[in-house]
Protein backbone atom coordinates (compact mmCIF):
# COMPACT_ATOMS: atom_id res chain seq x y z
CA UNK A 1 0.00 0.00 0.00
CA UNK A 2 1.52 3.31 -0.82
CA UNK A 3 1.58 6.15 1.85
CA UNK A 4 -1.24 7.46 0.36
CA UNK A 5 -3.32 4.99 0.13
CA UNK A 6 -3.54 5.15 3.85
CA UNK A 7 -3.68 8.96 4.25
CA UNK A 8 -7.06 9.56 6.65
CA UNK A 9 -9.40 12.47 6.06
CA UNK A 10 -8.24 15.70 6.46
CA UNK A 11 -8.62 17.03 9.96
CA UNK A 12 -8.10 13.66 11.97
CA UNK A 13 -5.23 13.94 14.06
CA UNK A 14 -4.55 10.53 12.29
CA UNK A 15 -3.19 11.76 9.28
CA UNK A 16 0.11 13.41 8.72
CA UNK A 17 1.05 17.27 8.70
CA UNK A 18 3.82 18.87 7.63
CA UNK A 19 5.42 22.81 7.82
CA UNK A 20 8.07 25.08 7.11
CA UNK A 21 8.95 25.81 10.85
CA UNK A 22 11.28 28.90 10.35
CA UNK A 23 10.35 31.84 9.32
CA UNK A 24 9.94 33.32 6.00
CA UNK A 25 12.73 34.54 4.33
CA UNK A 26 16.46 33.08 3.33
CA UNK A 27 18.33 32.01 6.67
CA UNK A 28 21.40 29.89 6.93
CA UNK A 29 19.10 26.96 7.85
CA UNK A 30 15.29 25.76 7.14
CA UNK A 31 13.40 23.36 9.04
CA UNK A 32 10.67 21.50 7.90
CA UNK A 33 8.53 19.59 10.32
CA UNK A 34 6.22 16.55 9.51
CA UNK A 35 4.47 14.66 12.27
CA UNK A 36 1.88 11.86 12.28
CA UNK A 37 2.06 8.16 11.59
CA UNK A 38 3.15 8.88 7.82
CA UNK A 39 5.77 10.91 8.96
CA UNK A 40 8.79 7.96 8.65
CA UNK A 41 7.40 6.28 5.87
CA UNK A 42 7.21 10.00 3.54
CA UNK A 43 10.73 10.48 4.33
CA UNK A 44 11.91 6.70 3.07
CA UNK A 45 10.63 7.62 0.01
CA UNK A 46 12.85 11.17 -0.18
CA UNK A 47 15.65 10.72 2.17
CA UNK A 48 19.14 9.18 0.48
CA UNK A 49 21.09 9.12 3.35
CA UNK A 50 24.80 9.03 2.86
CA UNK A 51 25.29 5.57 4.44
CA UNK A 52 23.53 2.75 3.23
CA UNK A 53 20.40 2.17 5.92
CA UNK A 54 17.82 -0.60 5.85
CA UNK A 55 14.75 0.61 5.21
CA UNK A 56 13.59 0.12 8.75
CA UNK A 57 16.48 0.82 10.76
CA UNK A 58 16.06 4.41 11.50
CA UNK A 59 17.19 5.23 15.09
CA UNK A 60 15.00 7.58 16.89
CA UNK A 61 16.29 11.18 17.70
CA UNK A 62 19.36 10.54 15.48
CA UNK A 63 20.98 12.79 13.30
CA UNK A 64 21.25 11.92 9.87
CA UNK A 65 22.80 12.70 7.06
CA UNK A 66 21.91 12.73 3.01
CA UNK A 67 20.20 14.53 0.45
CA UNK A 68 16.34 14.97 -0.51
CA UNK A 69 15.32 13.72 -3.75
CA UNK A 70 12.39 13.70 -5.70
CA UNK A 71 10.80 10.40 -5.57
CA UNK A 72 9.48 10.78 -9.11
CA UNK A 73 12.70 11.15 -10.81
CA UNK A 74 15.26 10.44 -8.05
CA UNK A 75 16.78 14.20 -8.90
CA UNK A 76 18.15 15.90 -5.59
CA UNK A 77 16.55 18.81 -3.89
CA UNK A 78 19.35 19.54 -1.40
CA UNK A 79 22.15 18.38 0.87
CA UNK A 80 20.19 17.70 4.66
CA UNK A 81 20.50 16.76 7.90
CA UNK A 82 17.60 14.86 9.16
CA UNK A 83 16.00 13.24 12.70
CA UNK A 84 13.25 10.91 13.15
CA UNK A 85 11.88 10.75 16.44
CA UNK A 86 9.42 8.08 17.14
CA UNK A 87 6.06 8.41 19.79
CA UNK A 88 5.72 8.99 22.77
CA UNK A 89 8.96 10.30 23.00
CA UNK A 90 7.95 13.87 20.22
CA UNK A 91 6.71 17.31 20.64
CA UNK A 92 3.34 15.80 19.26
CA UNK A 93 3.50 12.58 20.88
CA UNK A 94 2.98 11.23 17.40
CA UNK A 95 6.16 9.95 15.10
CA UNK A 96 7.90 13.45 13.80
CA UNK A 97 10.66 13.86 11.19
CA UNK A 98 12.20 17.08 10.84
CA UNK A 99 14.54 17.72 8.19
CA UNK A 100 16.85 20.43 8.26
CA UNK A 101 17.72 21.87 4.71
CA UNK A 102 19.07 25.06 3.30
CA UNK A 103 17.09 27.99 4.07
CA UNK A 104 15.71 29.42 1.02
CA UNK A 105 12.14 29.59 -0.02
CA UNK A 106 12.07 27.33 -3.26
CA UNK A 107 14.00 24.60 -1.37
CA UNK A 108 11.80 24.60 1.21
CA UNK A 109 8.37 24.77 -1.11
CA UNK A 110 10.11 22.22 -3.14
CA UNK A 111 10.80 19.70 -0.53
CA UNK A 112 7.20 20.32 1.69
CA UNK A 113 5.34 20.12 -1.68
CA UNK A 114 6.72 17.00 -2.54
CA UNK A 115 5.63 15.66 1.11
CA UNK A 116 2.20 16.62 0.68
CA UNK A 117 1.95 15.21 -3.00
CA UNK A 118 2.93 11.74 -1.21
CA UNK A 119 0.80 11.20 1.61
CA UNK A 120 1.56 14.71 4.16
CA UNK A 121 -0.98 17.58 4.16
CA UNK A 122 -0.08 20.88 4.72
CA UNK A 123 -0.51 22.18 8.43
CA UNK A 124 -3.00 24.23 9.90
CA UNK A 125 -1.33 27.30 12.47
CA UNK A 126 -0.35 25.94 15.53
CA UNK A 127 -1.95 22.15 14.49
CA UNK A 128 1.35 20.61 15.95
CA UNK A 129 0.83 22.22 19.24
CA UNK A 130 -2.78 21.37 19.00
CA UNK A 131 -1.72 17.79 18.82
CA UNK A 132 0.70 17.97 21.26
CA UNK A 133 -2.24 19.49 23.79
CA UNK A 134 -5.07 16.94 22.66
CA UNK A 135 -2.53 13.82 22.89
CA UNK A 136 -1.80 15.16 26.62
CA UNK A 137 1.66 16.27 26.50
CA UNK A 138 1.11 19.80 27.19
CA UNK A 139 -1.83 21.38 28.81
CA UNK A 140 -3.76 24.33 27.61
CA UNK A 141 -2.08 26.70 30.15
CA UNK A 142 1.34 25.02 28.48
CA UNK A 143 0.01 25.08 25.17
CA UNK A 144 -0.51 29.17 25.37
CA UNK A 145 2.91 29.52 26.84
CA UNK A 146 4.45 27.93 23.44
CA UNK A 147 2.95 30.92 21.63
CA UNK A 148 3.99 33.46 24.54
CA UNK A 149 7.63 32.22 24.31
CA UNK A 150 7.49 32.32 20.69
CA UNK A 151 5.83 35.87 20.90
CA UNK A 152 8.11 37.07 23.71
CA UNK A 153 9.55 40.82 23.46
CA UNK A 154 11.41 41.00 26.76
CA UNK A 155 13.50 39.01 29.58
CA UNK A 156 10.44 38.88 31.81
CA UNK A 157 7.59 38.02 29.40
CA UNK A 158 10.41 35.40 28.51
CA UNK A 159 10.74 33.99 32.15
CA UNK A 160 6.65 34.50 32.53
CA UNK A 161 5.91 32.54 29.42
CA UNK A 162 8.83 29.72 30.83
CA UNK A 163 6.99 29.73 33.97
CA UNK A 164 3.84 28.90 33.01
CA UNK A 165 5.42 26.10 30.00
CA UNK A 166 6.55 24.37 33.19
CA UNK A 167 3.11 23.98 34.56
CA UNK A 168 3.14 26.38 37.63
CA UNK A 169 0.19 27.46 36.34
CA UNK A 170 -1.40 24.46 36.11
CA UNK A 171 -0.06 23.03 39.58
CA UNK A 172 -1.97 26.42 41.12
CA UNK A 173 -5.53 25.55 39.27
CA UNK A 174 -4.93 21.66 39.73
CA UNK A 175 -4.53 22.24 43.21
CA UNK A 176 -7.37 24.38 43.98
CA UNK A 177 -9.58 22.15 41.75
CA UNK A 178 -8.47 19.07 44.01
CA UNK A 179 -9.66 21.15 46.73
CA UNK A 180 -13.12 21.58 45.32
CA UNK A 181 -13.38 17.81 44.70
CA UNK A 182 -13.11 16.93 48.20
CA UNK A 183 -15.75 19.49 49.28
CA UNK A 184 -17.99 18.17 46.28
CA UNK A 185 -17.26 14.94 47.73
CA UNK A 186 -18.77 15.90 51.10
CA UNK A 187 -21.65 17.34 49.70
CA UNK A 188 -22.30 14.73 47.43
CA UNK A 189 -22.81 12.09 50.44
CA UNK A 190 -24.90 14.21 51.85
CA UNK A 191 -26.98 14.06 48.99
CA UNK A 192 -27.17 10.52 49.03
CA UNK A 193 -27.74 10.44 53.07
CA UNK A 194 -29.97 13.10 53.51
CA UNK A 195 -31.34 12.07 56.71
CA UNK A 196 -27.78 12.36 57.95
CA UNK A 197 -27.37 15.84 56.00
CA UNK A 198 -26.71 17.96 59.68
CA UNK A 199 -23.77 15.41 60.25
CA UNK A 200 -22.37 15.47 57.79
CA UNK A 201 -22.20 18.93 55.93
CA UNK A 202 -20.24 20.99 58.97
CA UNK A 203 -21.01 24.38 57.38
CA UNK A 204 -18.90 26.32 59.28
CA UNK A 205 -15.99 23.93 58.18
CA UNK A 206 -16.74 24.10 55.08
CA UNK A 207 -16.77 27.77 54.63
CA UNK A 208 -13.92 28.14 56.43
CA UNK A 209 -12.26 25.73 53.73
CA UNK A 210 -13.79 27.17 50.59
CA UNK A 211 -12.57 30.55 51.97
CA UNK A 212 -8.98 29.94 52.64
CA UNK A 213 -8.28 26.61 50.33
CA UNK A 214 -10.49 28.49 46.70
CA UNK A 215 -11.43 31.73 47.11
CA UNK A 216 -8.21 33.73 48.39
CA UNK A 217 -6.11 31.63 45.79
CA UNK A 218 -8.43 32.40 43.33
CA UNK A 219 -8.93 35.96 44.19
CA UNK A 220 -4.92 36.21 44.47
CA UNK A 221 -4.51 34.75 41.03
CA UNK A 222 -7.38 37.40 39.34
CA UNK A 223 -4.73 40.23 40.86
CA UNK A 224 -1.84 38.79 39.70
CA UNK A 225 -3.21 38.87 35.90
CA UNK A 226 -3.77 42.52 36.15
CA UNK A 227 -0.10 42.96 37.27
CA UNK A 228 1.04 40.56 34.28
CA UNK A 229 -0.82 42.43 31.20
CA UNK A 230 1.56 45.43 32.06
CA UNK A 231 4.66 42.90 31.13
CA UNK A 232 2.77 40.43 28.62
CA UNK A 233 0.81 43.07 26.10
CA UNK A 234 2.74 46.32 27.26
CA UNK A 235 1.53 49.89 27.73
CA UNK A 236 1.63 52.21 25.07
CA UNK A 237 3.35 56.01 25.99
CA UNK A 238 2.45 58.62 23.50
CA UNK A 239 4.72 61.81 22.67
CA UNK A 240 3.11 64.86 22.67
CA UNK A 241 4.05 68.42 22.59
CA UNK A 242 4.22 71.33 20.09
CA UNK A 243 6.60 71.50 17.12
CA UNK A 244 10.11 71.26 17.51
CA UNK A 245 10.09 70.78 21.19
CA UNK A 246 12.37 67.46 20.64
CA UNK A 247 9.33 65.13 20.10
CA UNK A 248 11.31 62.86 17.39
CA UNK A 249 14.42 63.55 18.85
CA UNK A 250 13.56 61.81 22.03
CA UNK A 251 11.83 58.88 20.80
CA UNK A 252 14.97 58.36 18.40
CA UNK A 253 17.46 58.50 21.70
CA UNK A 254 15.10 55.89 22.96
CA UNK A 255 15.15 53.73 20.27
CA UNK A 256 18.87 54.42 20.10
CA UNK A 257 18.54 54.46 16.04
CA UNK A 258 17.78 57.28 14.07
CA UNK A 259 13.94 56.28 13.19
CA UNK A 260 11.57 58.94 13.04
CA UNK A 261 12.70 62.06 11.17
CA UNK A 262 14.11 64.85 12.64
CA UNK A 263 14.44 68.08 11.46
CA UNK A 264 14.58 71.81 12.12
CA UNK A 265 11.38 72.94 10.12
CA UNK A 266 8.35 72.89 12.46
CA UNK A 267 5.94 70.48 11.52
CA UNK A 268 7.98 67.45 9.68
CA UNK A 269 6.54 64.44 11.93
CA UNK A 270 3.66 64.23 9.49
CA UNK A 271 2.03 61.14 11.19
CA UNK A 272 2.46 59.25 13.63
CA UNK A 273 5.79 57.01 14.69
CA UNK A 274 5.31 54.06 16.89
CA UNK A 275 8.48 51.24 18.10
CA UNK A 276 8.60 49.08 20.96
CA UNK A 277 11.51 49.68 23.56
CA UNK A 278 12.10 47.63 26.40
CA UNK A 279 11.57 49.66 29.92
CA UNK A 280 12.96 47.09 32.63
CA UNK A 281 10.93 44.39 30.62
CA UNK A 282 8.05 46.15 30.62
CA UNK A 283 7.14 46.36 26.54
CA UNK A 284 6.69 50.05 26.03
CA UNK A 285 4.37 50.98 22.63
CA UNK A 286 6.44 55.12 22.26
CA UNK A 287 4.42 56.68 19.89
CA UNK A 288 5.28 59.93 18.07
CA UNK A 289 2.73 62.18 16.68
CA UNK A 290 2.83 65.09 14.69
CA UNK A 291 2.65 68.50 16.60
CA UNK A 292 -0.64 68.58 17.78
CA UNK A 293 -1.86 72.48 16.07
CA UNK A 294 -4.28 73.84 13.98
CA UNK A 295 -2.99 73.70 10.52
CA UNK A 296 -3.97 74.37 7.05
CA UNK A 297 -1.96 71.32 5.32
CA UNK A 298 -4.43 68.04 5.19
CA UNK A 299 -2.14 65.97 5.46
CA UNK A 300 -0.68 66.99 8.57
CA UNK A 301 -4.19 67.97 9.70
CA UNK A 302 -4.80 63.63 9.51
CA UNK A 303 -1.71 63.13 11.22
CA UNK A 304 -3.37 65.46 14.30
CA UNK A 305 -6.44 63.10 14.13
CA UNK A 306 -4.29 60.20 14.52
CA UNK A 307 -2.61 61.91 17.28
CA UNK A 308 -5.89 62.47 19.03
CA UNK A 309 -6.81 58.86 18.79
CA UNK A 310 -3.17 57.55 19.84
CA UNK A 311 -3.85 60.06 22.83
CA UNK A 312 -7.10 58.06 23.75
CA UNK A 313 -5.69 54.78 23.88
CA UNK A 314 -2.50 55.65 25.64
CA UNK A 315 -1.72 54.60 28.85
CA UNK A 316 1.20 57.26 29.80
CA UNK A 317 1.71 60.74 27.93
CA UNK A 318 4.75 62.45 27.75
CA UNK A 319 3.87 65.88 27.22
CA UNK A 320 6.82 67.40 26.11
CA UNK A 321 8.25 71.31 26.69
CA UNK A 322 11.58 73.15 25.48
CA UNK A 323 13.19 74.70 28.63
CA UNK A 324 14.54 77.20 26.11
CA UNK A 325 11.49 79.45 25.97
CA UNK A 326 9.19 79.98 28.02
CA UNK A 327 6.20 78.65 28.62
CA UNK A 328 3.76 79.54 25.69
CA UNK A 329 0.07 79.67 25.27
CA UNK A 330 0.02 76.70 22.54
CA UNK A 331 1.50 74.79 25.03
CA UNK A 332 -1.19 75.53 28.25
CA UNK A 333 -4.21 74.80 25.32
CA UNK A 334 -2.51 71.54 24.48
CA UNK A 335 -1.98 70.64 28.43
CA UNK A 336 -5.17 71.46 28.65
CA UNK A 337 -6.56 69.39 25.87
CA UNK A 338 -4.43 66.18 27.05
CA UNK A 339 -5.91 66.73 30.33
CA UNK A 340 -9.77 66.91 28.63
CA UNK A 341 -8.76 63.35 26.43
CA UNK A 342 -6.93 61.60 28.39
CA UNK A 343 -9.20 60.86 31.66
CA UNK A 344 -7.28 57.97 32.79
CA UNK A 345 -3.95 58.08 31.04
CA UNK A 346 -0.51 59.09 33.45
CA UNK A 347 0.81 62.53 32.60
CA UNK A 348 5.07 62.95 32.85
CA UNK A 349 6.49 66.63 31.96
CA UNK A 350 9.33 66.01 30.10
CA UNK A 351 11.27 69.31 30.27
CA UNK A 352 13.73 69.00 26.61
CA UNK A 353 16.60 70.85 25.76
CA UNK A 354 18.25 71.53 29.67
CA UNK A 355 21.46 71.23 27.73
CA UNK A 356 21.10 74.69 25.85
CA UNK A 357 18.96 76.49 28.73
CA UNK A 358 21.03 76.11 32.03
CA UNK A 359 19.20 78.77 34.03
CA UNK A 360 15.64 76.93 33.42
CA UNK A 361 13.69 76.39 36.61
CA UNK A 362 11.52 72.80 36.21
CA UNK A 363 9.44 74.64 39.14
CA UNK A 364 7.99 77.41 36.89
CA UNK A 365 6.52 74.69 34.57
CA UNK A 366 5.28 72.44 37.08
CA UNK A 367 3.53 75.25 38.74
CA UNK A 368 1.16 76.03 35.11
CA UNK A 369 0.92 72.82 34.37
CA UNK A 370 -1.01 71.24 37.84
CA UNK A 371 2.05 70.05 39.37
CA UNK A 372 2.44 67.36 37.04
CA UNK A 373 5.46 65.03 38.02
CA UNK A 374 8.57 67.01 35.43
CA UNK A 375 11.68 64.97 34.34
CA UNK A 376 14.57 67.59 33.25
CA UNK A 377 15.90 66.02 29.71
CA UNK A 378 18.43 66.57 26.99
CA UNK A 379 17.36 64.32 23.81
CA UNK A 380 19.81 65.28 21.81
CA UNK A 381 22.78 64.35 24.44
CA UNK A 382 21.38 61.28 25.98
CA UNK A 383 21.04 63.68 29.56
CA UNK A 384 18.47 62.34 32.14
CA UNK A 385 16.71 59.48 30.05
CA UNK A 386 17.46 56.60 31.93
CA UNK A 387 16.12 58.70 35.02
CA UNK A 388 12.94 59.35 32.54
CA UNK A 389 12.95 55.78 31.94
CA UNK A 390 12.78 55.36 35.53
CA UNK A 391 9.74 57.76 35.91
CA UNK A 392 7.75 56.24 33.11
CA UNK A 393 8.10 52.61 34.84
CA UNK A 394 7.58 53.64 38.14
CA UNK A 395 4.44 55.54 37.29
CA UNK A 396 3.07 53.05 35.46
CA UNK A 397 3.96 49.83 38.14
CA UNK A 398 3.59 51.87 41.26
CA UNK A 399 2.07 49.91 43.09
CA UNK A 400 3.70 46.79 42.28
CA UNK A 401 6.98 48.48 43.64
CA UNK A 402 5.33 48.30 46.71
CA UNK A 403 4.41 44.95 46.94
CA UNK A 404 8.40 44.15 45.69
CA UNK A 405 6.71 41.94 43.35
CA UNK A 406 8.89 39.81 40.76
CA UNK A 407 7.18 39.48 37.01
CA UNK A 408 9.48 36.92 36.60
CA UNK A 409 9.06 34.71 39.50
CA UNK A 410 5.31 34.93 39.55
CA UNK A 411 2.51 32.59 38.06
CA UNK A 412 0.48 34.94 35.90
CA UNK A 413 -3.04 34.38 34.54
CA UNK A 414 -3.95 35.48 31.08
CA UNK A 415 -7.03 37.61 30.12
CA UNK A 416 -8.85 34.35 28.80
CA UNK A 417 -7.30 32.38 32.47
CA UNK A 418 -8.49 35.32 34.44
CA UNK A 419 -12.26 35.68 33.00
CA UNK A 420 -12.64 31.89 33.97
CA UNK A 421 -10.88 32.48 37.30
CA UNK A 422 -13.21 35.20 38.15
CA UNK A 423 -16.62 33.05 36.97
CA UNK A 424 -15.39 30.72 39.43
CA UNK A 425 -14.70 32.96 41.84
CA UNK A 426 -18.58 34.08 41.15
CA UNK A 427 -19.86 30.50 41.57
CA UNK A 428 -17.66 29.99 44.68
CA UNK A 429 -19.42 33.10 46.47
CA UNK A 430 -22.87 31.53 45.52
CA UNK A 431 -21.85 28.33 47.62
CA UNK A 432 -20.63 30.87 50.28
CA UNK A 433 -23.61 32.12 50.24
CA UNK A 434 -25.15 29.18 50.03
CA UNK A 435 -23.96 27.74 53.29
CA UNK A 436 -24.65 31.09 55.20
CA UNK A 437 -28.59 30.04 54.57
CA UNK A 438 -28.34 26.16 54.85
CA UNK A 439 -29.99 25.70 51.70
CA UNK A 440 -30.31 22.13 50.04
CA UNK A 441 -26.91 20.33 49.55
CA UNK A 442 -27.81 19.52 45.16
CA UNK A 443 -27.47 23.10 44.87
CA UNK A 444 -24.10 23.95 46.41
CA UNK A 445 -23.13 20.86 44.22
CA UNK A 446 -24.54 22.63 41.23
CA UNK A 447 -22.55 25.58 42.09
CA UNK A 448 -19.38 23.79 43.18
CA UNK A 449 -18.93 22.00 39.60
CA UNK A 450 -19.71 25.18 37.88
CA UNK A 451 -16.82 26.62 39.69
CA UNK A 452 -14.67 22.93 38.50
CA UNK A 453 -15.96 23.44 35.05
CA UNK A 454 -14.38 26.71 34.90
CA UNK A 455 -11.41 26.06 35.99
CA UNK A 456 -11.56 22.95 33.53
CA UNK A 457 -11.79 25.70 31.04
CA UNK A 458 -8.25 26.96 31.84
CA UNK A 459 -6.21 23.84 31.52
CA UNK A 460 -8.52 22.48 28.86
CA UNK A 461 -10.13 20.00 30.07
CA UNK A 462 -13.43 21.27 29.42
CA UNK A 463 -12.89 23.88 26.67
CA UNK A 464 -15.19 23.97 24.05
CA UNK A 465 -13.54 23.67 20.31
CA UNK A 466 -14.38 27.07 19.41
CA UNK A 467 -12.14 28.16 22.05
CA UNK A 468 -9.25 25.77 21.28
CA UNK A 469 -9.67 26.98 17.61
CA UNK A 470 -9.38 30.69 18.54
CA UNK A 471 -6.35 29.96 21.11
CA UNK A 472 -4.00 27.70 18.53
CA UNK A 473 -5.60 29.95 15.01
CA UNK A 474 -2.99 32.67 16.73
CA UNK A 475 -0.17 30.30 16.70
CA UNK A 476 2.67 30.53 13.31
CA UNK A 477 2.57 27.57 10.76
CA UNK A 478 4.84 24.83 11.55
CA UNK A 479 4.34 25.70 15.68
P1 LIG B 1 9.59 67.74 17.13
O1 LIG B 1 9.02 68.65 16.10
O2 LIG B 1 8.98 68.00 18.46
O3 LIG B 1 9.57 66.31 16.79
O4 LIG B 1 11.14 68.18 17.32
P2 LIG B 1 12.48 67.51 16.69
O5 LIG B 1 12.85 66.30 17.45
O6 LIG B 1 12.34 67.46 15.23
O7 LIG B 1 13.55 68.60 17.12
C1 LIG B 1 13.47 69.94 16.70
C2 LIG B 1 14.82 70.59 16.80
O8 LIG B 1 15.26 70.65 18.15
C3 LIG B 1 15.91 69.82 16.03
O9 LIG B 1 16.78 70.76 15.44
C4 LIG B 1 16.65 69.05 17.13
O10 LIG B 1 17.98 68.79 16.81
C5 LIG B 1 16.54 70.03 18.28
N1 LIG B 1 16.60 69.37 19.57
C6 LIG B 1 15.83 68.31 19.99
N2 LIG B 1 16.16 67.93 21.24
C7 LIG B 1 17.18 68.74 21.63
C8 LIG B 1 17.97 68.84 22.82
O11 LIG B 1 17.81 68.10 23.80
N3 LIG B 1 18.92 69.81 22.85
C9 LIG B 1 19.14 70.64 21.79
N4 LIG B 1 20.09 71.54 21.91
N5 LIG B 1 18.42 70.55 20.66
C10 LIG B 1 17.45 69.63 20.56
Amino acid sequence: MSPSDQTPAVGSTEDTIAAIATPPGPGGIGIIRISGPLALPIFQKIFLPHQKIKPLNYESHRMYYGWIIDPANSSPIDEVLAVFMRAPHTYTREDVVEIQCHGSYPVLQEILSIICTIGGRLAEAGEFTKRAFLNGRLDLTQAEAVLELIEARTDVGRSMAIGQLQGRLYEKVSAIQEKLVVMRAIIEVAIDFPEDETDIIDSAALHEQLTAEVQEPLAALIVRADEGKIFREGISAVILGRPNVGKSSLLNTLLEEERALVTPVPGTTRDTIEEFINIRGMPVRIIDTAGIRHTSEAVEEMGIQRAHTKLADADLVLFMLDATEPLTEEDQDLYRSIKQNSKKQKVLLVLNKIDIAPGASPEQYRTLLGNEELVAVSAKLHTNISKLEERMFSLITGSLKRTGWDPGAAIIPNVRHKDALKKALEACHRVEQGLNVNISPDLLAIDIQSALDHLGDIVGETTTEDVLDMIFERFCLGK
